[in-house]
């Protein structure tokens, strides 16, 4: 016997922020975290992976895309 399997705790694709600072509660309290200056943050509850991508950039794909 062996091998304890937690169905539902997979790995996921990082999560995109456009914000400096979030909060996860995802399955526990609420927590909040401020990005690095890697722009990468990890939650210590759930392992979910976050990264920071300005709002900028993502407006500038927007235009981009439409001219
Ligand atoms: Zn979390």
């Amino acid at each position: 016997m062996g091998g304890t399997i937690h169905p539902g705790i997979l790995v996921e694709k990082p999560k995109i922020i456009h914000t400096k600072t979030f909060s996860c509660d995802n399955d526990h309290p609420i927590v909040w975290y401020t990005f690095d200056e890697d722009n990468k943050a990890m939650c210590g509850y759930c392992s979910t992976q976050f990264i920071y991508e300005p709002k900028d950039s993502y407006v500038n794909k927007i235009l981009k895309g439409s001219g």
